[in-house]
């Protein structure tokens, strides 16, 4: 799509909220413009955006970042043309070509797993969907992966163990029509503004109440009724004890464990091995929490209606993140509490397009439309896709994948759409790998992110504003991109680039595809395929397997399940209303789970690292950075420490310090070896929101934007042993003054 069409209908670039805007050209709305806007809008002159009002989401409403979306359209170095690594242009037959020949020729010395591709949540479904077929159905490995692992995987990992399938059950209205709304390790004023103020409204207008758990003070705890500021590391422990408050006042709903549900005496069972829970003081003792905030919490649990638990990163990126998410369900199953109006458990997504990427198998636990590695599904894939190369077994998740890379049986890797060398934690390691991967190929809009700078082979990406397809929101909501701009330069869509290489390997038959439309039609047949022979699975889009193209064009969000056209633009539905969930049994499972086991102690130089999201940045700040009114508010790394600690350490309020993880890996960047070249870098800041212990540093910078390398530079790559997705919480780390 590259012409230019009024009020165009698309969904914001930044998180899993997935708000509606609305582009229109600048001429037709002038008389709405002022002339400060027209002057400030130098950077995008040409647009007029704002939020979709028809958007189930936001309906209407945008955020700090939303609202700026236009002014990132105008990138620094933008990636026009596909390049070597020693700058020079070339044809793009010629780097599909280098492409192909490299991935073919590797395959036939080292066999399918020794190539890899490393995804995004900012990529459209379709093009998550060509990758999978082509990596997991023609070359045959699973070593297809996702930064999606990054920020919620041990979500999937929690919803595959309980409900049996990775199903967000409610949806955004439930916020709205709830008594009780509790927030863990979520800072959503500041990761997820738009769904939040709708939280905020619904407080106004039923009293609802906004209980955080959260180790710090943020934002959003700012605004709580009660802020539950645990020690870090005892989330699970908190929901541990709640389980058993609800067992001891006998609040559980009885018929429906007994009908919907197993595992739950056994659960009780290892709760009573559980020393931290026989006393009321001795639990809340643990947990840092007074008894009387813990019976108030519990109290509002039990004796509310409706209660909806939200999790975000401070659940997922710890290395019991899945456990933690297990035993939050535990207590809403325990009541009965799920696919219900206002209750149940929500994981709250980091990216615009997670979701969609798990449904087509971006991950690389699982094969598209919610399927595994099972002989029937393996099969049923096969038949459809008409292949014999189906991917056998699970591949390698994110940091493995580095790894392998670095132990050099990884030979050749694709990257699409993310920045791996600032995101993932130890950076080192993924220079490393980089390094010893001798083919390494990157899609990107620009060529001035870390890891666009390691490609062999650069291909330009098609941006926001230029590319076509859809994305899914965290409930579940299917909207469509719409590129509203004339395409730069030679840039193209993932999708297209993915299709011309296989058919460059051998797969022609299997890639025809002609649009994003066809893609897609391609997928939602596929589900179809999936549904009728899983008919268990509740994730099912068969109702827009006969979309024509126009009709896809024109399609309104719609909220998956589709099993019909006649369901195209319904949205705010819950799933398992009828309490038969996805697993062989059709009950839902009560998981034992354990409290974190690791001790989060600190020596007397160090802290608790925490890193995550500020406000007004966006992941590595490829998009976000050059934006001056978004760098205003935090213009360099910044990282926050309490008052106490930072005597302590005897530091002042301003001082420059780096950072170092006690592992031998890290002394490669200890503080001592990097005098004149610092690397996680940054300024202390008072802050008597963090707890003594803890500390907070974004993730967003690395050397692109400032002196040091970003904080994933003195992060270990601990993982949660389920889900594999890395601990960047509550890391102990040495702090030193440069
Ligand atoms: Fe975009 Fe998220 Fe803000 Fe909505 S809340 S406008 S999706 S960044």
């Amino acid at each position: 799509m590259s012409h230019i069409r009024s009020s165009i209908q698309t969904s914001c670039a930044y998180c899993g909220v997935g708000c509606g805007v609305s582009v229109s050209p600048l001429a037709e709305v002038t008389p709405h413009v002022n002339d400060e806007q027209k002057n400030s809008k130098a950077s995008a002159p040409m647009y007029n955006l704002e939020g979709d009002l028809q958007h189930p989401a936001n309906k209407g409403q945008l955020c700090a970042k939303g609202e700026r979306l236009l002014e990132s359209l105008v990138q620094p170095n933008t990636l026009r043309y596909p390049k070597r690594k020693s700058g020079k242009p070339i044809d793009w037959d010629v780097a599909l070509t280098t492409i192909a020949d490299s991935f073919t020729k590797t395959i036939a010395e080292f066999g399918p797993d020794s190539v890899a591709f490393y995804l995004s949540g900012q990529l459209l479904t379709e093009d998550y969907y060509v990758a999978n077929k082509l990596a997991k159905g023609f070359i045959g490995t699973a070593n297809v992966d996702t930064n999606s692992r990054l920020c919620m995987s041990s979500a999937v990992s929690g919803h595959m163990r309980a409900f049996g399938e990775d199903v967000v059950p409610g949806c955004y209205d439930d916020f709205e029509q709830t008594d009780v709304i509790v927030l863990v390790g979520a800072n959503s004023a500041w990761t997820h503004p738009v769904l939040f103020q709708r939280m905020i409204k619904a407080r106004e207008q039923s009293g609802t109440k906004i209980i955080v758990v959260d180790p710090a003070k943020t934002a959003t705890s700012a605004q709580a009724d009660l802020h539950l500021q645990i020690t870090p590391g005892t989330d699970s422990l908190l929901f541990n004890g709640l389980l058993q408050f609800i067992s001891e006042n006998e609040a559980q709903d009885k018929a429906y464990i007994d009908e919907h549900t197993e595992g739950f005496d056994v659960v009780l069972h290892t709760l009573s091995s559980q020393t931290d829970l026989v006393k009321t003081d001795q639990l809340a003792s643990s947990l840092g929490l007074t008894e009387s905030e813990l019976t108030q919490f519990y109290q509002l649990f039990i004796a509310n209606e409706k209660v909806i638990t939200a999790s975000c990163q401070g659940v997922n990126q710890s290395t019991s993140g899945t456990e933690t998410t297990n035993a939050i369900i535990n207590c809403h199953l325990a009541l009965g509490h799920i696919g219900k109006v206002g209750c149940g458990f929500f994981s709250l997504t980091g990216q615009p397009n997670a979701m969609g990427g798990r449904e087509v198998g971006g991950l690389a636990t699982q094969l598209a439309c919610h399927m595994g590695f099972s002989a029937p599904e393996r099969q049923l894939l096969a038949d459809v896709w008409q292949t014999e190369s189906i991917a056998k077994d699970k591949g390698l998740t994110a940091v493995e994948l580095f790894d392998a890379m670095a132990d050099g049986k990884i030979k050749a890797v694709w990257i699409m759409g993310t920045n791996p060398l600032v995101s993932l934690p130890n950076t080192a390691k993924i220079q490393q790998a980089l390094d010893a991967c001798p083919f390494v190929v990157v899609s990107d809009i620009t060529q001035d992110a870390a890891t666009a700078k390691q490609a062999d082979i650069l291909l330009p990406a098609l941006g926001w504003s230029e590319k076509c397809g859809t994305v899914t929101n965290s409930e579940r909501v299917i909207t469509r991109q719409r590129g509203f701009i004339p395409v730069k330069g030679n840039a193209k869509p993932d999708w297209w680039a993915l299709a011309e290489v296989a058919k460059r390997m051998g797969f022609s038959a299997a890639f025809t595809f002609s649009s994003s439309a066809a893609v897609f039609k391609e997928f939602a047949q596929l589900s179809k395929a999936v549904k009728a022979q899983f008919p268990e699975k509740q994730f099912d889009i068969s109702g827009m397997s006969e979309l024509t193209d126009a009709e896809y064009d024109r399609l309104a969000p719609t909220q998956w399940p589709v099993t019909s056209a006649a369901m195209l633009g319904q949205t705010e539905r819950r799933l398992y209303q009828d309490g038969l969930f996805s697993t062989p049994s059709t009950k839902a499972q009560f998981i034992a789970t354990q409290p974190l086991k690791s001790e989060l102690s600190v020596g007397q130089h160090q802290v608790l690292l925490n890193s995550g999201r500020s406000r007004d940045q966006w992941h590595t700040m490829t998009r976000t950075g050059h934006i001056a009114s978004l760098r205003a508010s935090i213009p360099e790394p910044l990282v926050a420490l309490h008052p106490i600690k930072i005597q302590q350490l005897e530091l002042n309020d301003g001082d420059l310090v780096c950072f170092a993880t006690p592992d031998a890996e890290r002394d490669l960047v200890s503080c001592e070896q990097s005098t004149s070249n610092v690397q996680a870098a940054a300024r202390v800041v008072a802050d008597d929101n963090q707890s003594p212990d803890m500390a907070f540093m974004s993730m967003h910078w690395s050397s692109q934007f400032s002196l040091g390398k970003g904080v994933n530079q003195a992060l270990n790559s601990q993982l949660d042993s389920i889900s594999k997705q890395p601990g960047f919480k509550c890391q102990a780390t040495t702090i030193t003054k440069v």
